[in-house]
């Protein structure tokens, strides 16, 4: 856990990489290209005609070449949105008739896409417990090709055994994906443990400002372009502008989330010393299950974080309400503190059991903790927090 982890180069990387050279027209900042097509100099195979939907304008050359090198990836490629970078991910890998290992714990889009859509066009999906490697062998079979998992969970901020999952993939020849949204690669870096493609909903931390919807592919040359040929047919791809605006966000990156996880863990450790609560949960914590291997795997312990109040959902309710500084509003890794219920918002479609069983209780307020002062943020949840 030292910022010497993540490479003394990552604050250079993200201001310095992935810029035009020679600038054009002397511009410090690349210029925004919003033509849809492009001048036809030669013969072009269809996915390298210069079009906007093959995700091969200037901005996007730039911004891939920006994200390959904040992740240490031969390549990357940028999506409409994080969902389009995972389900186009998985498009690109997997056929018909294969068997796909998920983590059990998904981001609710991601889980409905590979429990619900996938099988229906003939994929196997089970899931594995991402805290028992003992558990992951039995599960493989001759047509498993890939396992997907998550850096940090939502909405209980857990960190499995990541390193040996990447080791596992290896060692069974499947291609191992990682969606590190929550994490960012400020905290962690999946290439660099083994994965072979880091997912993004770049909507999120590396836009940081809550004001485009963006996903990011990246890893190898060969898989990227996989991936690449499948959006070209899906049509999934970020627009000339939004990809200026995530271009123009990652250059904050480190500043932004460094900032998020200090203000994260004195609030954890705030929320654990309050009566009016519950159970606070957060890998930054000593008391966190996963505190050890969030320590040894991360090189921060993120923005996010969870705690549930002590009485009931309209207490709950009234305490978000109280709050002055945090807006009540779904999404995360922006430079504003947001809070929600997950019962009421991301985990209603579960029923009352399955939420029991997942561990999110109703009374479960997440927060996404911004750039504001921690000071204020404490300030303001004791407030909101005295009359619970
Ligand atoms: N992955 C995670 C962990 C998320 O939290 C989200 C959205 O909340 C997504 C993926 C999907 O991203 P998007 O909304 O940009 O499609």
């Amino acid at each position: 856990m030292s910022i010497e982890r993540r490479g003394p180069a990552l604050a250079t990387t993200l201001v310095h990489a992935g810029e035009p050279e020679p600038r054009i027209e002397g511009a410090v900042v690349a210029p925004i290209f919003q033509s849809s097509t492009f001048l036809s100099e030669r013969e072009a195979a269809y996915d390298d005609i210069r079009y906007v939907r093959l995700s091969n304008t200037p901005n996007h050359h730039l911004l891939h070449a920006k994200l390959a090198a904040i992740e240490g990836g031969e390549a990357a490629l940028v999506t409409g949105s994080g969902m389009a970078a995972i389900t186009t991910s998985l498009l690109a890998i997997l056929r018909p008739g294969d068997h796909l290992l998920v983590q059990r714990q998904l981001y609710g889009g991601t889980h409905a896409f590979v429990h619900h859509d996938l099988t229906r066009w003939g994929v196997r999906v089970d899931s594995f417990d991402p805290h028992r490697p003992a558990d992951w062998p039995t599960l493989v079979r001759p047509d498993t090709r890939a396992i997907y998992s998550e850096t940090i969970t939502n909405p209980l901020v857990r960190v499995g055994e990541l390193d040996a999952i990447a080791a596992f993939a290896r060692a069974h020849g499947l291609v191992s994906l990682i969606d590190n949204t929550f994490a960012s690669p400020v905290n962690f870096r999946p290439l660099e443990w083994g994965f072979d493609l880091s997912l993004h909903s770049a909507t999120k931390y590396l836009n940081g400002h809550s004001d485009i919807a963006a996903g990011a592919v990246i890893g190898s040359a060969e898989l990227v372009e996989r991936v690449r040929h499948m959006l070209n047919h899906l049509g999934g791809m970020l627009d000339p502008h939004a990809c200026f605006l995530l271009h123009r966000g990652l250059k904050t990156l480190l500043l932004r989330v460094s900032r998020q996880n200090d203000n994260a863990l004195r609030i954890a450790r705030f929320l654990e010393g309050h009566d009016a609560v519950a159970t606070v949960y957060y890998p930054g914590l000593e008391s966190s299950p996963d505190h050890a291997t969030a320590r040894r795997l991360l090189d921060g312990f993120g923005g996010m974080l969870a705690f549930e109040v002590r009485g009931d959902v309209a207490g709950a309710e009234a305490v978000m309400q109280r709050l002055r500084l945090p807006l009540v509003a779904p999404s995360l890794g922006g430079v504003e503190t947001l809070v929600t219920r997950p019962a009421a918002t991301s985990h209603s479609g579960m029923s009352a059991e399955e939420r029991r069983q997942a561990g999110v209780a109703d009374t479960l307020i997440r927060m996404s903790v911004g750039i504001e002062a921690a000071d204020d943020l404490i300030a303001d949840l004791e407030h909101a927090l005295a009359a619970a």
